[in-house]
């Protein structure tokens, strides 16, 4: 007998993952450079220089036991004040080395914040569009997913709908900012509207609502936009952040989860994450990766080629009459299907070798997504495309 949920969840494949796969094989047939692939969120700029240079200095100036060995399961100290430290310098923060918890990267460290919260009938909110997987995590938890409707067209978040759907039953909401799959960041009022609605619900719920914040896109942001550090207007906030993007490194599996130490029962609900992952097995993140981020906390990216991307597709697509929110940040566009429906549109665009995600995984049907982490001579070849298709050529 198998866990019937567990096989569903395994062999039915990403609808992203499928659109990828195909254009695998519809470049070896047509030639990769007639195959326009906006389906998948792997990083295309290299990770700063200092990232590879700091690998061969931790292998040569470190003991090879301590650089291949466990290290405790919160992870190095070391790595968690450099972390804490940079947190702190940035932000104006008072955050500690033990406020931290070093995971694999956001998604397993979502999987133990989910399940650390895990109250017989508790349900989690997430604001629409959202990352589809939030949905099997947050079940496989044992908890109730629920969707928040989306704030349509600027896809900041409707209080109004989050309202609604808060109820004693909530433990926590997640906010992903800059947004997966509509490139928003959310504003600082935004952020500071919904911390006031969640005080006054979790004040007469008498427990705390949680603030999940996933926190993978926080350095990919343009033009100069803001992306406040959310326990500093919401103290029960749980971070969940990763270097996959931020330093191109979503192989490599290491990132951090961070609970405010004025969250409340914050010390619990650490050590509830702590055993959470310890139940799904956890035992460390990557040893080396841990050493590399103690001396490469501090980098960021080099944004210029996403944001060259990013402004070709918003200008050259809304000159011919897509509409779209504004991508402040992440790497994504999340437009308005021509003729309301994603996946006719999806489908029409597959058959010219457009390939694009229709936002129904998303939680929000009628938009698709397109991933602009690919080389700008793709989007130029590309535009002709999109041209013909709101033509209805
Ligand atoms: N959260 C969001 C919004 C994402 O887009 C992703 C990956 O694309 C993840 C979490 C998982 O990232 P990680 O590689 O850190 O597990």
């Amino acid at each position: 007998m198998l866990n019937e949920t567990a096989y569903a969840l395994g062999s039915n494949r990403s609808c992203i993952r499928d659109l990828f796969e195909y254009g695998r094989q519809r470049a070896a047939v047509v030639g990769p450079e007639n195959v326009y692939d906006y389906s998948l969120g792997n990083p295309s700029i290299p990770s700063p220089p200092e990232v590879n240079q700091t690998i061969l200095q931790v292998l040569q100036d470190t003991d090879s036991l301590a650089v291949h060995g466990y290290t405790s399961a919160s992870g190095d100290y070391d790595t968690r004040k450099a972390i804490s430290d940079d947190l702190n310098r940035r932000y104006q923060a008072q955050t500690r080395p033990e406020d931290f918890f070093l995971g694999c990267g956001a998604a397993p460290e979502l999987v133990s914040v989910f399940r650390a919260l895990a109250v017989p009938g508790g349900e989690v909110l997430a604001i629409a569009p959202y990352f589809p997987e939030y949905q099997p995590f947050v079940q496989e938890a044992g908890l109730t997913f629920r969707a928040v409707p989306p704030d349509v067209p600027d896809f900041q978040i409707s209080l109004e709908a989050v309202a609604q759907m808060l109820n004693p039953h909530t433990q926590a909401l997640i906010l992903n900012s800059p947004n997966n799959p509509s490139g928003v960041v959310y504003t600082r009022q935004t952020l500071q509207a919904l911390a006031d609605l969640l005080n006054r619900k979790a004040g007469e719920y008498g427990h705390p609502i949680y603030l999940i914040s996933d926190e993978p896109y926080r350095e990919l942001v343009y033009g100069g936009a803001e992306v406040p550090f959310v326990p500093h207007i919401y103290p029960d906030t749980v971070i969940c952040y990763s270097y996959s993007k931020s330093l191109s490194l979503p192989g490599e599996r290491i990132g951090y989860v961070y609970v405010c130490a004025d969250a409340a029962d914050s010390g619990r609900l650490l050590a509830a994450i702590a055993g959470a992952a310890r139940g799904c097995g956890h035992v460390c993140a990557p040893s080396l990766w841990q050493k590399v981020i103690a001396r490469c906390a501090h980098l960021r990216p080099d944004l210029q080629s996403y944001d060259r991307n990013r402004r070709a597709l918003y200008e050259g697509l809304t000159a011919m009459g897509y509409e779209m929110a504004k991508p402040d940040g992440a790497f994504y566009l999340f437009i308005k299907a021509p003729g309301g429906d994603a996946q006719a549109f999806s489908d029409r665009a597959k058959e010219k070798d457009l390939l694009l995600v229709p936002g129904d995984g998303f939680g929000c049907p009628g938009y698709f997504r397109i991933c602009y982490c690919v080389s700008y001579d793709m989007i130029q070849r590309s535009l002709p495309v999109f041209r013909d298709l709101i033509q209805g050529a």
